[in-house]
Protein backbone atom coordinates (compact mmCIF):
# COMPACT_ATOMS: atom_id res chain seq x y z
CA UNK A 1 0.00 0.00 0.00
CA UNK A 2 1.06 3.61 -0.68
CA UNK A 3 -0.25 6.43 1.61
CA UNK A 4 0.34 9.74 0.65
CA UNK A 5 0.38 12.63 2.98
CA UNK A 6 0.29 16.01 1.20
CA UNK A 7 3.31 17.75 2.57
CA UNK A 8 2.93 21.95 0.83
CA UNK A 9 2.14 23.71 4.83
CA UNK A 10 1.04 21.85 8.00
CA UNK A 11 1.36 19.31 10.58
CA UNK A 12 2.54 16.20 7.98
CA UNK A 13 4.76 14.82 9.69
CA UNK A 14 2.89 13.89 12.45
CA UNK A 15 0.94 11.76 9.95
CA UNK A 16 3.71 9.78 8.82
CA UNK A 17 4.54 9.31 12.38
CA UNK A 18 1.28 7.88 12.77
CA UNK A 19 0.97 6.08 9.31
CA UNK A 20 4.53 4.34 10.40
CA UNK A 21 2.71 3.34 13.77
CA UNK A 22 0.11 1.08 11.70
CA UNK A 23 2.39 -0.30 10.64
CA UNK A 24 3.46 0.51 7.41
CA UNK A 25 7.17 0.66 6.46
CA UNK A 26 9.11 3.93 5.63
CA UNK A 27 8.51 3.24 2.23
CA UNK A 28 4.95 2.91 1.65
CA UNK A 29 4.53 6.62 3.05
CA UNK A 30 5.20 8.84 0.52
CA UNK A 31 5.13 13.23 0.68
CA UNK A 32 3.06 14.68 -1.83
CA UNK A 33 3.66 17.59 -3.08
CA UNK A 34 3.16 17.66 -6.70
CA UNK A 35 0.56 15.48 -9.35
CA UNK A 36 3.48 12.92 -10.01
CA UNK A 37 3.83 12.52 -6.49
CA UNK A 38 0.30 12.12 -6.32
CA UNK A 39 0.28 9.40 -9.25
CA UNK A 40 2.28 7.43 -6.94
CA UNK A 41 -0.03 6.54 -3.78
CA UNK A 42 -3.10 4.88 -3.61
CA UNK A 43 -4.48 7.01 -0.65
CA UNK A 44 -3.89 10.63 0.89
CA UNK A 45 -3.96 12.52 3.97
CA UNK A 46 -4.74 16.35 3.96
CA UNK A 47 -3.11 17.49 7.56
CA UNK A 48 -3.83 19.95 9.65
CA UNK A 49 -2.61 23.95 8.70
CA UNK A 50 -4.03 26.95 6.92
CA UNK A 51 -6.30 26.59 4.43
CA UNK A 52 -5.82 29.65 2.50
CA UNK A 53 -2.45 28.68 2.38
CA UNK A 54 -2.63 25.54 1.10
CA UNK A 55 -5.75 26.58 -1.16
CA UNK A 56 -3.91 29.27 -3.27
CA UNK A 57 -0.48 26.62 -3.70
CA UNK A 58 -2.55 23.64 -4.66
CA UNK A 59 -4.49 25.55 -7.03
CA UNK A 60 -0.88 27.35 -8.58
CA UNK A 61 0.57 24.32 -8.78
CA UNK A 62 -2.04 21.93 -10.39
CA UNK A 63 -2.52 19.70 -7.17
CA UNK A 64 -5.75 20.55 -6.54
CA UNK A 65 -7.05 19.52 -9.87
CA UNK A 66 -4.62 16.12 -9.42
CA UNK A 67 -6.38 15.49 -6.16
CA UNK A 68 -9.75 16.15 -7.52
CA UNK A 69 -9.19 13.53 -10.70
CA UNK A 70 -8.13 10.81 -8.06
CA UNK A 71 -10.79 11.55 -5.68
CA UNK A 72 -13.68 10.93 -9.29
CA UNK A 73 -11.55 7.72 -9.44
CA UNK A 74 -12.31 6.58 -6.12
CA UNK A 75 -9.41 7.57 -4.22
CA UNK A 76 -9.62 7.33 -0.32
CA UNK A 77 -8.95 10.69 1.12
CA UNK A 78 -8.83 11.97 4.92
CA UNK A 79 -8.81 15.31 5.72
CA UNK A 80 -7.79 16.23 9.31
CA UNK A 81 -8.83 20.33 9.89
CA UNK A 82 -6.99 22.50 7.54
CA UNK A 83 -7.48 19.46 5.33
CA UNK A 84 -11.60 19.12 5.80
CA UNK A 85 -11.88 22.73 5.37
CA UNK A 86 -9.56 22.05 1.30
CA UNK A 87 -12.04 19.32 0.66
CA UNK A 88 -15.75 20.95 1.68
CA UNK A 89 -17.89 22.81 -1.16
CA UNK A 90 -18.12 25.41 0.88
CA UNK A 91 -16.64 27.67 3.08
CA UNK A 92 -19.02 30.04 5.25
CA UNK A 93 -18.67 33.57 4.93
CA UNK A 94 -15.52 33.42 2.39
CA UNK A 95 -14.39 32.76 -1.13
CA UNK A 96 -11.56 30.63 -1.24
CA UNK A 97 -10.19 28.49 -2.89
CA UNK A 98 -11.37 24.46 -1.97
CA UNK A 99 -11.64 21.08 -3.93
CA UNK A 100 -15.09 20.78 -3.47
CA UNK A 101 -15.20 17.23 -2.87
CA UNK A 102 -17.27 16.36 0.25
CA UNK A 103 -20.65 18.02 0.15
CA UNK A 104 -20.45 19.73 3.31
CA UNK A 105 -20.09 23.71 4.04
CA UNK A 106 -18.03 24.43 7.02
CA UNK A 107 -17.06 27.86 9.07
CA UNK A 108 -13.37 28.12 10.08
CA UNK A 109 -12.15 28.66 13.64
CA UNK A 110 -15.96 27.90 14.24
CA UNK A 111 -15.41 27.43 18.55
CA UNK A 112 -14.38 31.06 18.85
CA UNK A 113 -10.95 32.97 18.89
CA UNK A 114 -10.70 32.52 22.39
CA UNK A 115 -10.79 29.01 22.24
CA UNK A 116 -7.67 28.80 20.27
CA UNK A 117 -7.49 24.96 21.18
CA UNK A 118 -8.80 22.16 23.51
CA UNK A 119 -8.88 18.13 23.75
CA UNK A 120 -11.89 16.21 24.76
CA UNK A 121 -13.40 12.90 24.32
CA UNK A 122 -15.22 12.35 20.82
CA UNK A 123 -17.63 9.34 19.74
CA UNK A 124 -16.54 8.74 16.22
CA UNK A 125 -18.82 6.13 13.96
CA UNK A 126 -16.84 2.92 13.36
CA UNK A 127 -14.54 3.40 16.44
CA UNK A 128 -15.76 1.47 19.11
CA UNK A 129 -15.14 3.80 21.80
CA UNK A 130 -14.50 8.15 21.58
CA UNK A 131 -11.03 9.05 20.18
CA UNK A 132 -9.15 12.07 22.14
CA UNK A 133 -10.30 14.77 19.84
CA UNK A 134 -7.44 17.97 19.61
CA UNK A 135 -9.17 20.57 18.56
CA UNK A 136 -7.18 24.12 17.12
CA UNK A 137 -8.81 26.81 15.84
CA UNK A 138 -11.29 24.06 14.51
CA UNK A 139 -13.63 24.29 11.65
CA UNK A 140 -17.52 22.78 12.30
CA UNK A 141 -19.88 21.64 9.49
CA UNK A 142 -22.73 23.56 9.35
CA UNK A 143 -24.07 22.02 6.88
CA UNK A 144 -24.43 18.00 5.08
CA UNK A 145 -25.70 17.29 2.30
CA UNK A 146 -26.53 13.99 0.88
CA UNK A 147 -24.52 11.59 0.04
CA UNK A 148 -22.40 13.44 3.04
CA UNK A 149 -23.27 12.16 6.29
CA UNK A 150 -22.03 13.32 9.62
CA UNK A 151 -19.97 10.61 11.62
CA UNK A 152 -19.52 12.56 14.43
CA UNK A 153 -20.47 15.40 16.48
CA UNK A 154 -19.25 17.62 19.84
CA UNK A 155 -21.50 20.02 21.87
CA UNK A 156 -24.14 19.50 19.45
CA UNK A 157 -22.10 20.46 16.48
CA UNK A 158 -20.64 18.05 13.41
CA UNK A 159 -17.11 17.44 13.57
CA UNK A 160 -16.73 14.26 11.15
CA UNK A 161 -18.17 13.44 7.69
CA UNK A 162 -17.88 10.49 5.38
CA UNK A 163 -18.53 10.62 1.78
CA UNK A 164 -17.70 7.62 0.10
CA UNK A 165 -13.83 6.97 0.72
CA UNK A 166 -13.43 10.49 1.55
CA UNK A 167 -13.90 11.13 5.19
CA UNK A 168 -12.98 15.01 7.14
CA UNK A 169 -12.35 15.55 10.51
CA UNK A 170 -12.17 18.92 12.60
CA UNK A 171 -9.58 17.54 14.82
CA UNK A 172 -5.98 15.99 14.70
CA UNK A 173 -6.00 12.51 15.65
CA UNK A 174 -2.49 12.81 14.36
CA UNK A 175 -1.43 14.48 17.47
CA UNK A 176 -2.21 11.74 19.57
CA UNK A 177 -1.20 8.17 20.06
CA UNK A 178 -4.67 6.54 19.07
CA UNK A 179 -3.80 5.49 15.57
CA UNK A 180 -7.41 3.94 15.01
CA UNK A 181 -8.45 5.79 12.74
CA UNK A 182 -5.34 6.15 10.32
CA UNK A 183 -6.12 2.13 10.71
CA UNK A 184 -9.96 3.19 9.97
CA UNK A 185 -8.65 5.51 6.59
CA UNK A 186 -6.54 2.66 5.52
CA UNK A 187 -9.61 -0.05 5.39
CA UNK A 188 -11.39 2.21 2.99
N1 LIG B 1 -7.92 27.52 11.23
C1 LIG B 1 -7.23 26.82 10.16
C2 LIG B 1 -7.83 27.16 8.82
O1 LIG B 1 -8.88 27.74 8.77
C3 LIG B 1 -7.28 25.33 10.38
C4 LIG B 1 -6.55 25.00 11.67
C5 LIG B 1 -5.97 23.62 11.71
O2 LIG B 1 -5.80 22.92 10.71
N2 LIG B 1 -5.58 23.24 12.90
O3 LIG B 1 -7.25 26.90 7.79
Amino acid sequence: MQVGVIAIQGDFEKHITSLLACGLGASEVVEVRTPEDLSRVDRAIIPGGESTTVGLLMERYGLGSALKDAAAKGMPLWGTCMGMIMMASKVVGRSQYTLELLDIEVERNAFGAQVHSFEDEVLVDGIDTPVLGVFIRAPIVTKVHSPAVATASYGGKIVAVRQGNLIGTSFHPELTDDVRLHQYFLTL
